[in-house]
């Protein structure tokens, strides 16, 4: 079988610096934010030049934690994209507040920067980008509108660890980010973990708190907070995947490029796009097509895996039907989760197993 992600390959090339990396935590006896998670904290930081990173449980805390110690809650609306994983709007729910949704660009697949302006409420608070499937969303635009407008950016770069918007890397764009280390993102631990990104002092002071039971000294609570920290077994693994990520990340860009190389003629299924001034790191692969079912038929006949990025829009969710949207307010997303399919992609996919999926799409369409 050819799946989609292959952590196994990965984790072969990296054993044994892991290995010793989790002996030593094991020996080291102290297991919960410790030096480890305060080194990735560091390394992370410096390497996309901001202020502050700060670990947490994972990227669905990451945005709770990120939303509450803005302040955002009850009667205040955060405007974000439909098209994502659920955990971007279960997030502003979790808080109480309310999301406020947005049809994305056909070419991206990311938020519509034209489309947010009408959205904007005395209430607004926060614009939530997510850069999906490893693409940066357009950030002049969204930071355009957000100064007019005096609202927060929190990026949701869940899927995108390493990618570029105008040279500058997603996670120091706007004024907090988000990213998370689930398994099988592009940047990925053995578990779950996630983390912010700021150049904000006080914003970092209050989620390092919230993270630990809104606590500053042991015992002494200033506030009602959360339990979501880092473990130091992942940070120690997160630290050796930090010296590969360049590699993976362009590993995926060459398999990308092979990809476009021999699907570019298809009349049956269109590649992604990449927009100017931004780099993309393929966290997925995703074809349009409005054969979907039958290709994906086909490649799993074939044995080769395949997946739908998103089958349901956020608005369409059943947790969504009390906001009162319906089926057709947001064309364009629709669209693209009835045609949008991923194929296999992660760094250490063989160029014989390309030419497999490529073989095998190209002979689906032919039989259409
Ligand atoms: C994975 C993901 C999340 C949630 O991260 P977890 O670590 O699974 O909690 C949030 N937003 C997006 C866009 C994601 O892809």
């Amino acid at each position: 079988m050819i799946p989609l992600v292959d952590l196994k390959k990965q984790y072969a090339t990296i054993q044994d610096d892991i290995v010793e990396a989790m002996l030593e935590v094991l020996d080291s006896g102290q297991y919960i934010l410790g030096s480890k998670v305060t080194e990735l904290e560091s390394a992370i930081a410096k390497r996309l030049g901001v202020k502050h990173a700060i670990a947490v449980g994972n990227g669905t805390d990451a945005l709770v934690l990120t939303l509450d110690a803005y302040g955002i809650g009850s009667g205040d609306e955060v405007i974000t994209t439909t098209f994502s994983f659920f955990a971007t709007a279960e997030a502003i729910s979790r808080v109480g507040a309310t999301p406020v949704f947005v049809d994305i660009d056909p070419v991206s697949f990311n938020i519509d920067p034209n489309k947010i302006i009408d959205k904007i409420t005395p209430r607004t608070k926060a614009i939530l980008p997510v850069h999906l499937f490893g693409q940066p969303a357009d950030m002049d635009k969204i930071l355009e509108i957000a100064m007019n407008y005096n609202l927060l950016v929190i990026e949701d770069a869940c899927q995108a660890f390493g990618a570029t918007f105008m040279q500058q890397e997603v996670g120091s764009i706007g004024d907090a980010a988000c990213f998370s280390f689930f398994p099988t993102k592009n940047l990925g631990t053995i578990g779950d973990g996630g983390l912010i990104t700021t150049y904000d002092d006080r914003l970092a002071e209050s989620i390092r708190k919230l993270r630990a039971h809104g606590s500053s000294k042991k015992y002494y609570h200033q506030q009602i907070g959360y339990n979501s920290r880092l473990d130091e077994i992942h940070a120690a693994f997160l630290l050796i995947c930090l010296k590969e990520i360049d590699q993976w990340n362009e590993q995926r860009v060459s398999i990308a490029d092979y990809y476009f190389s021999h699907l570019k003629d298809s009349k049956t299924v269109e590649l992604p796009v990449v927009l100017p001034n931004r780099s993309h790191v393929f966290h997925l692969f995703c074809l349009k097509s409005e054969k979907r079912q039958q290709i994906m038929s086909a490649l799993n006949r074939a044995d080769i895996q395949t997946g739908i990025y998103y089958p349901l829009c956020l608005h369409a969710q059943e947790a969504y039907k009390g906001l009162g949207y319906s089926m057709g307010d947001f064309p364009v997303a629709e669209m693209a989760s009835s045609q949008l399919f991923a194929i296999p992609m992660h760094p250490y996919l063989s160029r014989k197993e390309q030419d497999m999926i490529i073989e095998h799409i190209s002979k689906a369409s032919e039989q259409l």
